[in-house]
């Protein structure tokens, strides 16, 4: 397979990255069986980075058979948690002895900010198969108490062969979160990074092999989701696909899995989540949470806070110091240290939100701010807020997915808990209010599977995640996690019963 060769010289990193940008499968780079590749592209400047190879369905088939193999001969019950958790450990030290190389490669394949994925994305990666580790050696069954005459207790087994499929906005993160608890609960592993953003997988495939885990044990494929996605979500021989991404997706990766072999699903899907700011909120907090809620990772964010509303008696005064904030983000070249706001990942994505921003338009909202791209070059957009919408709106009812918010004034509690739950989607919500009581009350209310109070898009590891309603089915992070990889057996002991 072919190899990528790329000098960074940046004001945020120095440095050579050499990829191998073949399919990793069995522990080795191997070359697809029937030939594709795909053109990666840089975002900031709309150029060719490189090709990677794309793997098809018989390419599918040989990563199932290796990590069967690897299930069986090499992992799973196999090998003591306590061993399983020590590799996971040296994986977790090797991504942060890598930490301003993986960080580069984010910034150059996905367009964010390399100081953000120093700070967030490579550090959650790390840190959150760290934790797993941590988890390998201690998830383990019960013991039931039923009659004198029975003694019953539980295991916690590895599913098996896994299927992974990922999107593009945090391509490093989003792969912790699904290796991390695969792995440290026995299970063999097939991920598909999303084909806008294939670079820093192939980087973790070559510290798989340095960290030590048998081959097989995880194999990366790039390739397509309507050919290499689908190929794992049918396959006959995958007990389990966790997926994230889009809502529309996911709906056929239930559908897949229903034709197959009916295997266990979990999804993470999208989101238009509400943040209300309430009359008595710190201003200046509010502000800047709700500019981090939707504004950062330029809005592709599955729990941006796009939909704003904002408490009549404060209104005007939270929109003028929004706007100012907003306003005040840096747009430009991601390895810039002044940046924050780097271009959207792709042109697919770019035409996407430009078309939303379009409609809000034509359906009667104020361009509050922004409104256009930015620039000469690459994928672009500046922040924008709307304002005068009306709940039927695109804008206000679809997920942008994008540096787009709408501003919306409500007068009281229960009307602004009626229209936050106005959503298929149920991801997340935000509540801003000195007081305690009210804050809590209303995100006891809200219809989501993370509600922030007095901040907005901040996750942690051990806190699980995951969605309400069209949002997804499962959680991810924490403890909660491992229970999507495991299945449960009940063992029952006769101690003297008698037919
Ligand atoms: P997407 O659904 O287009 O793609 C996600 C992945 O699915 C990619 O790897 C893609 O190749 C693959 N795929 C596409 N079609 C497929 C098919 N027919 N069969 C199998 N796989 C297929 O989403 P995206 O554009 O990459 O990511 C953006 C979406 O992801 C947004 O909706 C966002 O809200 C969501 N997201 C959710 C979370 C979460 O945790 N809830 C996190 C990040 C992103």
């Amino acid at each position: 397979p072919s190899t990528f060769e790329y000098s960074f010289d940046t004001p945020s990193y120095k440095g050579k990255v050499a990829l191998n940008t073949g399919l990793f499968i069995g522990g080795k780079f191997v070359d697809p069986v029937e030939g594709g590749t795909h053109d990666v592209i840089n975002p900031t400047t709309g150029k060719l980075t490189t090709k990677i190879s794309v793997a098809t369905k018989p390419d599918i088939d040989t990563a199932v058979k290796a990590a069967q193999k690897a299930f069986n001969e090499s992992w799973g019950l196999k090998v003591p948690g306590a061993q399983r958790g020590k590799l996971l450990m040296k994986l977790a030290d090797l991504l942060e002895e890598h930490r301003s190389e993986l960080a580069a490669i984010e910034a150059l394949d996905n367009g964010k900010t390399w100081s953000w994925a120093y700070n967030v994305d490579v550090p959650g990666a790390f840190s959150c198969i760290r934790y797993y580790a941590g988890w390998a050696d201690k998830n383990s069954g019960q013991v039931i108490e039923t009659a004198e005459t029975k003694f019953a207790y539980t295991r916690h087994e590895p599913i098996g062969v896994v299927g992974q499929i990922i999107p593009w906005n945090f391509p490093l993160l989003m792969l912790a979160w699904k290796l991390g608890p695969a792995l440290a609960t026995g299970n063999a592993i097939v991920l598909k990074p999303s084909e806008f953003t294939p670079l820093s997988a192939l980087r973790v495939a070559e510290l798989l092999n340095e960290a030590g885990f048998p081959p097989g044990v995880v194999n990366i494929v790039n390739g397509y989701g309507h050919t290499a996605g689908a190929a794992i979500a049918e396959h006959m021989d995958i007990d389990k696909v966790a997926f994230t991404g889009s809502t529309i997706v996911g709906r056929k990766i239930m559908e897949y899995a229903a034709k197959s072999n009916l295997k266990n699903v979990t999804l993470e899907l999208g989101g238009k989540s509400p943040n209300i700011i309430l009359d008595d909120a710190d201003l200046d907090q509010a502000v800047a949470w709700a500019a981090h809620g939707v504004f950062w990772n330029h809005g592709q964010t599955c729990c941006a806070g796009t939909r704003i509303f904002v408490h009549e008696k404060i209104y005007d005064e939270f929109l003028e110091r929004f706007t100012k904030k907003a306003q005040a983000l840096k747009l430009g070249d991601p390895f810039a240290k002044e940046t924050n706001q780097g271009p959207q990942v792709s042109k697919t994505q770019f035409d996407r939100i430009m078309g939303y921003i379009e409609s809000g338009k034509q359906d009667g909202a104020t361009v509050h701010l922004g409104g256009s791209p930015h620039g000469s070059e690459g994928y672009f957009i500046s922040p924008t807020i709307f304002t005068n919408t009306k709940p039927n709106m695109k804008i206000v009812r679809e997920e942008i997915f994008g540096p787009v918010g709408v501003v919306i004034k409500f007068s009281t509690e229960e009307e602004v808990i009626e229209q936050a739950n106005d959503t298929h989607y149920g991801l997340a919500a935000a509540v801003f209010s000195k007081h305690i009581d009210r804050a809590l009350k209303i995100a006891h209310k809200l219809n989501a599977g993370t509600c922030w109070v007095n901040c907005a898009n901040t996750l942690d590891t051990q806190i699980p995640f995951g969605g309400y309603k069209q949002s997804g089915i499962g959680r991810e992070l924490g403890e909660y996690a491992l229970t999507n990889y495991t299945n449960v057996k009940a063992v029952h002991i006769n101690l003297g019963m008698e037919i």
